[in-house]
């Protein structure tokens, strides 16, 4: 029986002479690896289909648990303004990456929803740097280590908030603080604005670069504190932002 199942192609790699094998994060069945016949080969309908960052449905005979082998592609969206800008090929990359990394931890729908909706927004000309910032911090949750951002992490203080803290991780008070790095206000307030916001229903970006500075060094400390998480893609992107950000 041939399954239709949407999803959006994070790797590929060559099998045997003229054929791939495709993995690709699914809503329904988080990731599956599946075989594409054929795939290498000039003339073939499934070569330009069967390609990373392909977001569409997939028809294919689905095995739990083994080799899937995918029939035909009905292409839902091509992302064409992200593959043709380095740095937005970039950051996608990264994104697949971690979207991959969090979906084998919790196989879980809403981390294939985030993703698409991140995607779409870079494609339509949103920061792709802001955008990842905010998918980081919403999948700290589906990580679980999500940092506590309602109130002290130290003392459970709802006020006088007056840092946030990767180490102590999440806000601290006034009366809790020792000697983190204090950071702007917006920057305590925008991360859970970034925590709570829809990220389809964004419409403005607009957030000064001293501030996603220091939400982007929150997120990186954080990460590196508490996932586990190593993406290969990440050294690239630091290396892209250190340009960027000058
Ligand atoms: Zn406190």
């Amino acid at each position: 029986m041939i399954e239709e199942i949407e999803g959006i192609i994070i790797s590929e790699r060559a099998y045997s002479e003229t054929s791939k094998i495709i993995s690709i994060l699914t809503k329904k069945y988080g990731i599956v690896s599946c075989l594409a016949k054929g795939a290498r080969t000039l003339k073939n309908e499934l070569r330009n289909v069967t390609t990373k960052m392909t977001y569409g449905l997939f028809h294919m005979h689905y095995k739990e648990g083994k080799l899937s082998t995918l029939v035909s592609v009905d292409i839902i969206e091509s992302f064409r303004n992200i593959k043709k800008d380095i740095v937005k090929i970039s950051y996608a990359s990264f994104l697949l990456e971690l979207a991959e990394q969090v979906m084998k931890q919790n196989q879980n729908e809403e981390i294939y929803v985030l993703l698409i909706s991140s995607l779409k927004k870079i494609e339509i000309g949103f920061d792709p740097f802001v955008i990842t910032n905010i998918l980081e911090l919403k999948y700290l949750e589906y990580l679980g280590v999500m940092p506590i951002i309602n109130a002290c992490s130290i003392c459970g203080k709802k006020y006088s908030i007056a840092t946030l803290s990767a180490d102590k991780g999440g806000y601290v008070c006034n009366h809790c603080l020792t000697n983190e790095k204090i950071v702007s206000n917006k920057t305590i307030k925008l991360v859970r604005i970034f925590y709570h916001v829809n990220i389809d229903k964004i419409t403005n970006l607009d957030i000064k670069e001293d501030i996603k500075k220091e939400v982007n060094q929150f997120l990186e400390s954080y990460y590196d504190n508490y996932t586990g998480l190593y993406l290969k893609s990440t050294t690239f992107l630091k290396n892209l932002n250190k340009t960027e950000l000058k």
